[in-house]
């Protein structure tokens, strides 16, 4: 699946559309593609794993699933679920779950928790983990989107390795420096993993996520579905501590 940072690339890519006349919607999709129709896309968001396109008084979000993807100027063989069409050009999305709002994004999207965005509010995220979250494992708490808008599994396991945290470890028993530690570590790895897919080899610089041994200390990782969520997770149990 997509995470954040795939979403803030993807839009990137997409910002020559910007400005440009939406000429038509079209794909199966159920969302109502009635009112995209002669108008200007004013602006190409993202939110986490959604990629946003904004209109002048609405706006559609995109998430791809774990099956979903993106293609500009060219089709696939099998129908698109959604597509814009310009004069010259257009964008389509296969197997793309879309969502028609009104209004602007920030009217209904919380940007406090989103880990690629300025704004961003670490004090925040760390007043909601320890009122809310705290009778929970943080390796599950990762992957909620609610407080950690963008992380997908790749970033949840590489940052518990970066803090040498256990994904096991209860928030309320993480000391509240190493939960600070975690938090600048999902922002400053996010960024690296945006700048990593202009190369496209987010795997191969992983630390642990995909690998067999501990770059560290050479033990073997202990590999398998853990927590609520039963994402495949890479542990070192050596380097990370669980604090129960
Ligand atoms: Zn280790």
């Amino acid at each position: 699946m997509p995470e954040g940072p795939t979403i803030k690339h993807f839009s990137r890519r997409l910002k020559r559309f910007v400005g440009k006349t939406v000429t038509e919607a079209s794909g199966y999709g159920d969302m109502d593609k009635s009112r995209i129709v002669n108008i200007r896309l004013d602006d190409i968001e993202t939110y986490g794993k959604n990629l946003i396109f904004v209109f002048k008084d609405f706006f559609v979000t995109a998430h791809f699933g774990l099956f979903g993807s993106m293609v500009i100027n060219d089709r696939k063989k099998v129908n698109a679920s959604f597509a814009l069409h310009f004069a010259d050009s257009e964008i389509n999305f296969y197997v793309t779950k879309t969502k028609f709002y009104e209004g602007k994004p920030t009217d209904v999207f919380n940007f406090k928790t989103d880990i690629l965005k300025p704004e961003f509010d670490a004090d925040f995220i760390l007043k909601e983990l320890q009122e809310k979250y705290s009778e929970l494992m943080i390796g599950d708490v990762l992957m909620d989107q609610n407080i950690f808008t963008g992380v997908g599994n790749i970033i949840r396991v590489e940052v518990l390795y970066h803090a040498k945290i256990h994904p096991d470890s209860l928030i309320k028993n993480i000391p509240e420096k190493k939960l600070i530690f975690l938090l600048k570590m999902v922002v400053d790895y996010s960024e690296e993993f945006l700048s990593l897919m202009k190369t496209g080899n987010v795997k191969e610089s992983a630390l642990v996520y995909g690998k067999k041994i501990c770059p560290k200390d050479k033990t073997e990782l202990l590999i398998e579905e853990m927590g609520k969520v039963k994402r495949k997770t890479y542990v070192c149990l050596k380097c990370q501590k669980l604090f129960k």
